[in-house]
């Protein structure tokens, strides 16, 4: 048994203290002082994709979360309205029912927190202040609310500000994608029959819909700075009257809105998520636009990458050993190069003004009718390839 140390109580975190727990480690949960929310603040949804919930079954949270807050859907529709080009994307093109499920981040953590409590070796620690990382042989320590902590493995799952980063100075190429995503939930006056989520390319903009019963949608709209503190300011029935002109013709007409978040949008990659005997992990690893509702996803995978890794290291008999280490941080290195240039090079293709709209739409027009192409796409981000090639046929059982 080794102890683990945990920085950050989010999904990330919590996930991985359980995946810990069930190779039968000491964990322990750090979380810092929660300082209440910035008014207004908008409950946030996540997509979750195959791969997610196949680890949220395996880790006995699934069944936690209440069903009439999980909102499936089987098709996306992705149009540029200025190119004038649609792709869909079916659920039955990869012969599955659905391709993700729309959750709220609350019920998710509640159900992690549920399931944590029954774990007698997890320690969940909260108003907690970090003040000094050592990561020496011989002196592997957390010093937190001037308390000093030894520790086998450290886990760094504390979001896109990560303290741990900043303690170690390690370079995260942090850059802005000079946009603010706003969040905000949109009522449409007609029921939608089948359960579509939606994404809309304008000029650089990007809005993204995501179900969540009773004909709402959870609406992330990313826009430049400029244009986020107009909308923001916009009168009600003003913000409903653009965003008719943006979605009516694909959706129905909007009849309310919600009050709005607003996040401002980074990409950042560590090189390596593995210093010494610290590992990083979701957010505090990788942060990307959210115009894929990838980011939480990727976090689940690197979750799920630990899981092999700590299964690995138990058959060998130095546990934690370089090993280890290794194995996890250029495996989940590759997954996540992989997802983030992709969504880069989607972000750049739909708000490009270099390739001209024709040239565009007749591009969109050649994926959406190349079935292979598009199946082999949704199995990535679905990550149903990932979890057919990295699970061991013994280990892993797959539940959809
Ligand atoms: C607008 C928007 C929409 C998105 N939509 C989606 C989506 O649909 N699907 C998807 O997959 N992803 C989505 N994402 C990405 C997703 O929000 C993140 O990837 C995810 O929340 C990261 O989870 P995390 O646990 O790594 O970090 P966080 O959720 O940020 O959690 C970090 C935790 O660490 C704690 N913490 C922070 N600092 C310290 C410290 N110093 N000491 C101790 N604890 C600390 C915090 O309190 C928190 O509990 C979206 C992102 C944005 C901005």
């Amino acid at each position: 048994m080794k102890k683990i140390v945990i920085v950050g109580g989010g999904i990330i975190g919590l996930l991985s203290a359980l995946v810990s727990a069930k190779h039968n480690h000491k964990v322990i949960i750090l979380n810092e002082r929660k300082t209440p929310p910035k008014i207004p603040y908008l409950e946030r949804y996540f997509a979750i994709n195959l791969l997610s919930k196949h680890v949220l079954m395996n880790l006995g949270i699934w069944n936690g979360i209440s069903q009439k807050c999980i909102n499936p859907f089987n098709k996306i529709i992705a149009w540029d309205s200025v190119a004038k080009s649609v792709v869909t994307f079916n659920s039955q093109s990869i012969s599955y029912d659905y391709l993700g499920y729309v959750i709220k981040e609350s019920e998710m953590i509640k159900s992690l927190l549920d399931v944590i409590k029954q774990k007698q070796n997890i320690i969940y620690k909260k108003n907690v202040i970090l003040n000094d990382i050592q990561d020496k042989p011989n002196n592997y320590s957390i010093t937190y609310n001037n308390e000093k902590l030894n520790f086998d493995l450290l886990i760094a799952a504390d979001g896109k500000s990560s303290k741990v980063v900043k303690i170690l100075k390690l370079d995260n190429n942090l850059r802005s994608y000079n946009q603010d995503a706003l969040v905000m939930n949109v009522k449409f006056a007609y029921r939608d029959a089948e359960k579509i989520s939606y994404q809309r390319f304008n000029n650089g903009d990007v809005q993204g819909l995501l179900p969540i019963g009773d004909n709402t949608y959870n609406l992330i709209w990313s826009t430049s700075h400029s244009n986020s503190e107009k909308l923001i300011k916009l009168h009600k029935k003003d913000l409903i009257k653009i965003l008719n002109q943006d979605l009516s013709s694909y959706i129905s007409e909007v009849s309310s809105v919600s009050k709005i978040s607003k996040f401002p949008l980074t990409h950042s990659h560590l090189k390596s998520n593995v210093i010494g005997n610290i590992i990083f992990i979701g957010d505090a690893a990788h942060t990307i636009h959210p115009l894929a509702g990838l980011g939480l996803n990727m976090g689940i995978q690197d979750v799920f990458v630990l899981d092999i890794s700590l299964e690995k290291s138990s058959e060998s008999p130095n546990h934690m050993d370089s090993n280890f280490l290794r194995y996890y941080g250029e495996l989940c290195n590759t997954q996540n190069t992989k997802i983030m240039n992709t969504i880069n090079f989607l972000k750049k293709f739909y708000e490009t003004t270099f390739i001209p709209s024709v040239i565009k739409k007749s591009l969109v027009g050649i994926f959406n009718d190349n079935a292979l192409l598009k199946s082999r796409i949704i199995q990535e981000a679905t990550g149903i390839y990932t979890l057919r090639n990295l699970s061991s046929r013994n280990y892993y059982q797959t539940h959809y």
